[in-house]
């Protein structure tokens, strides 16, 4: 490989490690940043290479996408995180490819050797082979994703601010949310409370109250992997804040403005200026470059099936964790679930195991330890479900801030986050509520998620802000308002309010 590409050498962040063994991290999430963080102490060279210079507190996106809190509230640099580290090195770079045979990874063009290979480079999104629908509905994955969610929300605000047409203000005020695990249901609350309460004082024109959220399941309950009993408190929160939910809802097709879904009672069509993805995961590509590379099984979702220890059969060297890895040495055989416990405790596990190699010590054993899973509804209501207590309501609420705050690796963060929701429960205001920029695309080529919006597909654009919004109601105008546009005979209004959304 490195006849291919140019050999990278750098010395070691300390001169007191040229001779130890030398660790490459790719990827610094939640289980790279553990696994970096295990090995502190260890005399071991890290190299921690990211495509992001930062980590992302994923499970609080939805909180950006609502104005709550803002992007640095839960993103924190690398280098602020481990880069201090004196064993450390952290590298901003691609991984592209993978040579288990010799060693080596490829970043940026460059080969770079290792001992160990932690690969740690978590999961995307999955539309289900319909990635033309990635522009017409974002998800939440990134950062810019996050963003992108909250400008289609405050545009459609602005636009319905002015729309003397109650038909065309109806579909400017309706979201639909596609998914109903925990991150659609976080969403539809938010979403709801951003709608319903603080834009109640805020927007002159606009009744929060004819805001319609629908949130879209294909199953019979929402939080399917919680007790039903927690997915039934869930589904009433939900729906006292307002939102419809669709059981049975299985989306067909999509196209700016509108979700056509069958459902045992026929097909439904669903017109809404915003449309949020949560529906799907899949696993970074790096796991197939791997089983590319070397005899390694990935499973029907594309994660490593991985050993006990979360090494490869044939290369112990290698280690996979977190989204990526399939691990099924659990006490019940069900894989680890795709979440931030797992993750972190896998990444920890993998440094202290490298430990125990490198100084001759005995090794460890990986023992899950469950917490259990929570997920917030409301301003302080939430459902958590610990090793099979459930609690919901304020109590749910507040187990589910400690749990946050305690997962945060950013300890700064933990006091702007718990700063901001408190000011948030009293004020009812939110504090990122800026329509700004356009999404970075320099996150690389070949994640879905980078191409947001796919290149060559037909749909909205965001090169310009207001491009899907457009979209949506070019579509809207021809389509719906069709309805709307017919005179309601002796009212004035109905001519005059067609006439101004067919505009
Ligand atoms: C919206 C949302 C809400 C969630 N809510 C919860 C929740 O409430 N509770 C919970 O437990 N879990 C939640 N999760 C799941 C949780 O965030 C993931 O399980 C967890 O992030 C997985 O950790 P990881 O370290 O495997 O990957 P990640 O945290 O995704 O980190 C992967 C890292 O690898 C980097 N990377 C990827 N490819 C490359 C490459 N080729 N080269 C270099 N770097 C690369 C990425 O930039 C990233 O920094 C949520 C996820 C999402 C998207």
């Amino acid at each position: 490989m490195a006849g291919d590409h140019f050999f990278l050498e750098l010395e070691p962040p300390n001169k007191n490690l040229s001779k130890a063994a030398h660790v490459v991290i790719v990827g610094g999430g939640f289980a790279g940043v553990r696994a970096c963080k295990a090995l502190a102490k260890t005399d071991v060279r890290i190299t921690l290479i990211d495509k992001r210079n930062f980590n992302l507190f994923q499970p609080l996106l939805y909180q950006v996408a609502t104005g709550l809190v803002s992007r640095e509230d839960v993103a924190t640099p690398l280098r602020q995180l481990v880069g201090k580290q004196p064993n450390v090195q952290v590298l901003l770079g691609e991984v592209s490819q993978l040579n288990p045979s010799q060693k080596q990874i490829v970043f940026n063009g460059k080969a770079y050797s290792y001992d160990y290979l932690i690969l740690a480079t978590g999961s995307g999104s999955s539309y289900f082979g319909h990635e033309e629908w990635r522009s017409f509905a974002p998800t939440m994955k990134i950062l810019e994703h996050a963003e992108e969610i909250r400008r289609r929300l405050l545009m459609a605000m602005e636009q319905a601010e002015q729309m003397p047409d109650a038909h065309a203000r109806q579909f400017l005020q309706t979201v639909v949310i596609v998914g109903g695990g925990p991150s659609g249901c976080e969403m539809a609350g938010a979403v709801s409370e951003l709608m319903r309460n603080a834009m109640q004082r805020e927007f002159k024109q606009l009744d929060p109250t004819t805001t319609k959220i629908y949130l879209v399941d294909p199953g019979e309950r929402v939080l399917r992997a919680m007790p039903e009993g927690l997915s039934n408190s869930a589904q009433r929160t939900l729906e006292s804040l307002g939102v419809e939910i669709i059981f049975k809802g299985r989306v067909e097709s999509m196209q700016p403005g509108e979700v056509i879904m069958s459902t045992p009672n026929g097909e439904q069509r669903l017109q809404a200026a915003t449309v949020i993805w949560t529906a799907g995961v899949k696993p970074s590509h790096l796991g197939k470059k791997l089983a590319e590379s070397i005899d390694c099984e990935l499973d029907r979702a594309g994660r490593v099936v991985v050993e006990a220890d979360f090494s490869i059969r044939t290369h112990p060297d290698i280690r996979v964790v977190g989204d990526l890895c399939c691990y099924k040495h659990t006490k019940d055989g069900n894989p680890l679930p795709g979440m931030a416990g797992p993750a972190n405790q896998a990444g920890g596990f993998v440094g202290k195991d490298i430990t125990a190699l490198v100084s001759g010590s005995t090794r460890p054993r990986f023992d899950w330890f469950d917490f259990g899973s929570m997920a917030v509804l409301d301003r302080i209501a939430a459902v958590a479900n610990l090793r099979g207590l459930q609690f919901s309501g304020g109590i749910g609420w507040l187990l589910w801030a400690l749990a946050h705050l305690a997962f945060m690796p950013d300890r700064e963060n933990r006091f702007t986050l718990l700063f901001k929701w408190l000011i948030a429960i009293v004020s009812q205001q939110r504090s990122a509520m800026l329509l700004t920029g356009m999404p970075s695309q320099h996150i690389g080529n070949d994640m879905p998620d980078a191409h947001f919006p796919m290149p060559n597909v037909k749909g909205p654009s965001i090169a310009t802000p207001d491009a899907a919004l457009k979209a949506a109601m070019s579509y809207y105008s021809q389509q719906v308002s069709g309805i709307s546009a017919q005179p309601k005979a002796g009212t004035d209004e109905s001519s005059e309010d067609s006439v101004a959304a067919n505009k």
